[in-house]
């Protein structure tokens, strides 16, 4: 009993200094930014996967301005109706299995159609309300969606059953030059003669083809500060960066020349340096394949890390930082140093850095 609470009183009084800062206004000031360029389109944030790592109702409190939110299963829409949010949600999936009806029904959500046996299981059971259906096509990213050619059916089956239909699509290449035009002249040539709403831009579409932004726009990563283009960065988008992973230096020392530093010995001292450790690992959702070389700030000035990331701790180069002491505050990304650099030294990109923050990492709020 008494071991419990003392557990419970560790954790609360935060020892460990690694923490994900969420920034509420940034995320305020990015829907405005997504809103700015889509002003005649509603809003559908994408606050799947946990608020991209944010946490989702933390993230939905943010920006109830939005229209709506889009989510991934059932018990995360559900927990969204229960705080309160009346907005306009959506399952990006839809349902995944006839069961999950009911509910669907009971707290008005509204599902991606996807596939047939959806329709089959909407005709079987005829529910109360009217479902609000996101009648998904496959336009050329050949992972979700009805082939072109199977629309009509699928059209008069949802209206058969007195769905609300909005048609959508999702591009695959809206991050590149023209990576959208063919995708985009399929969905306009086979919903043409249809006059319903249609959704078919992620942050990319949004920030780069006004033409595809139809009556509801999908941003997620363009919310969180983080640049959906390799070619662009967030700041010169006008994003600013929502999370900030922060630690601190809990070690230091001096290494000769020829002194390996972590696992593998990857990292060889090239000459005498100084170096230090920073509470924080890939158990917190920092990537292991970060290589050397990857950027950090260290009492707010530019480093790298050297040498294998361990489970609970990395290693940074301080040659450069002579003021550095243990307890010198260490950014692993966010504010000063964005998460896309980082994910682009590591080869991914930052929706993967963010959506793996560790549970073990503690949110604190700043205003
Ligand atoms: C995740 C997702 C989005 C948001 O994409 P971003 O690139 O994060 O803006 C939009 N639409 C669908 C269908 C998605 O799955």
């Amino acid at each position: 009993m008494a071991a419990t609470t003392t557990a419970a009183e560790a954790t609360r009084s935060m020892p460990r200094p690694l923490r994900a800062t969420v920034d509420i206004s940034a995320l305020r000031h990015n829907l405005g930014v997504a809103k700015n360029h889509a002003p005649h389109a509603r809003i559908m944030a994408v606050i799947k996967a946990n608020g991209y790592g944010h946490g989702m109702l933390r993230t939905a409190k943010a920006l109830v301005g939005a229209d709506g939110f889009a989510v991934l299963n059932l018990a995360e829409a559900i927990t969204l109706r229960e705080a309160g949010f009346t907005q306009e949600i959506l399952l990006l999936e839809g349902f995944f299995s006839a069961d999950e009806l009911p509910l669907l029904a009971r707290h008005c959500l509204s599902s991606v159609i996807h596939a047939q046996w959806q329709i089959d299981a909407l005709l079987k059971m005829p529910i109360s309300a009217p479902v609000s259906a996101w009648l998904k096509i496959n336009t050329g990213m050949n992972r979700l969606g009805f082939q072109p050619n199977e629309l009509p059916a699928a059209l008069q089956s949802l209206h058969q059953i007195g769905a609300q239909v909005t048609l959508m699509t999702h591009f695959a290449c809206a991050d590149e030059r023209d990576g959208i035009a063919e995708q985009m002249a399929l969905f306009n040539s086979i919903t043409s003669s249809q006059q319903l709403p249609r959704s078919l831009s992620n942050s990319a579409a949004v920030l780069n083809y006004p033409e595809a932004h139809g009556d509801w726009v999908r941003p997620g990563i363009m919310l969180y500060g983080a640049s959906p283009m390799s070619q662009q960065s967030a700041s010169e988008l006008g994003l600013k960066p929502v999370m900030t992973l922060s630690s601190e230096l809990i070690a230091m020392r001096d290494i000769p020349t020829g002194a390996a530093v972590g696992y593998g010995a990857s990292f060889r001292a090239p000459e005498a340096m100084r170096i230090g450790t920073v509470a924080c690992g890939y158990a917190d959702g920092y990537p292991r394949h970060a290589p050397s070389g990857t950027p950090v700030l260290v009492d707010g000035q530019q480093s790298r890390i050297i040498g294998r990331v361990s489970m609970d701790m990395l290693t940074v180069d301080l040659s450069q930082i002579p003021a550095a002491r243990i307890g010198s505050p260490v950014t692993l990304w966010g504010a000063g140093l964005p998460v896309d650099e980082v994910a682009s030294a590591a080869g991914t990109i930052s929706y993967e850095l963010l959506c793996a923050i560790a549970a073990r990492v503690p949110i604190v709020e700043a205003a």
